[in-house]
């Protein structure tokens, strides 16, 4: 099968920046425990637990050593938490994800209500929440219309939402609200530029594989553009899972990788399209 790849693909910057923190770190010798993933790809938990990092859910399940924050944050009270423990915090936080605490918090200090468009149950979300009080968390625009009345708002997203949700959800407040102020930048650019390159693949190809972690973010959101710009989509997390009666009718399959899938995991998977025949 012919196989065209999109034109941004490997893990984004804060994802390989947060892994070369951990794995420096795991050169000295002790406990080091990732709290919460560090990338939503089997491929690289597997790199990880190798190099002798262990990966929790909460703080409480860890007793000793060093603790490393993911690429998503986590809210200020948890490093405090961490510090009371007694543990050593290596923090490999995305700078990103730092601009958007900061900028929730410069919209709180300037008397607005911080609404986040983002998943209330996504690590991220989470972390930029408890940097201010009483913060608002909506999935988009439909969400508006049930919120109470404010005088100013303002309104920062999850780094991996899509413009045009972030744009829809503009719109509505700006509808509800007189006084709106909206950080577009909180989107990330990496992100983006996958979505984008979702969009560039759709008229090419006969079908698009994304290759990333099931419980990834930034890879839902793709898959969703990609649904939406009109194209067949299969979504898997390596070679092992792609099934051939999936590709039936497709001659030409686009291929792109969400941004914390490792960059041999989408080359794997590259070969394994191309060795497979056109399927009547
Ligand atoms: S997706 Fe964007 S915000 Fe998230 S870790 Fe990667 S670069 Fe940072």
């Amino acid at each position: 099968m012919k196989v065209v790849l999109a034109n941004k693909i490997g893990p984004c910057f804060g994802v390989e920046r947060a892994f070369k923190v951990a794995l420096q770190a795991a050169k000295t010798p002790g406990p080091l425990t990732a709290l919460g993933a560090l990338v939503h790809h089997p491929e690289g938990i597997r790199r990880l637990e190798q190099a002798g990092i262990r990966t929790v859910r909460k703080l409480e399940e860890i007793e000793e050593g060093r603790v490393i924050i993911s690429a998503h944050g986590v809210p200020p009270a948890t490093i405090k938490q961490a510090k009371e423990r007694g543990l050593d915090v290596v923090d490999a936080t995305c700078p990103l994800v730092y601009l958007i605490h900061r900028t929730a918090r410069e919209f709180h200090a300037s008397g607005r209500q911080v609404i986040i468009l983002g998943d209330k149950e996504h690590r991220e979300v989470r972390g930029i929440a408890g940097c201010i009080p009483h913060p608002v968390v909506i999935k988009g625009p439909q969400d508006v219309s049930a919120l109470p009345d404010y005088q100013k708002v303002g309104l920062v997203s999850q780094s991996t939402k899509r413009a045009e949700t972030l744009a829809a959800t503009t719109a509505a407040l700006r509808k509800r609200y007189r006084d709106v102020a909206v950080a577009e930048y909180t989107i990330c650019r990496p992100v983006r530029d996958r979505q984008l390159a979702i969009r560039d693949l759709a008229p090419l190809t006969d079908l698009i594989v994304i290759v990333g972690g099931k419980n990834s973010a930034n890879t839902r959101e793709m898959v969703q553009a990609a649904q939406e710009h009109g194209a067949r989509v299969v979504h898997v997390e390596g070679a092992h899972e792609l099934d051939p009666e999936s590709f039936r009718g497709a001659r030409t399959v686009g291929l792109a990788g969400g941004a914390s899938t490792p960059l041999e995991t989408i080359h794997e998977v590259a070969h394994a399209l191309e060795a497979m025949p056109p399927q009547a």
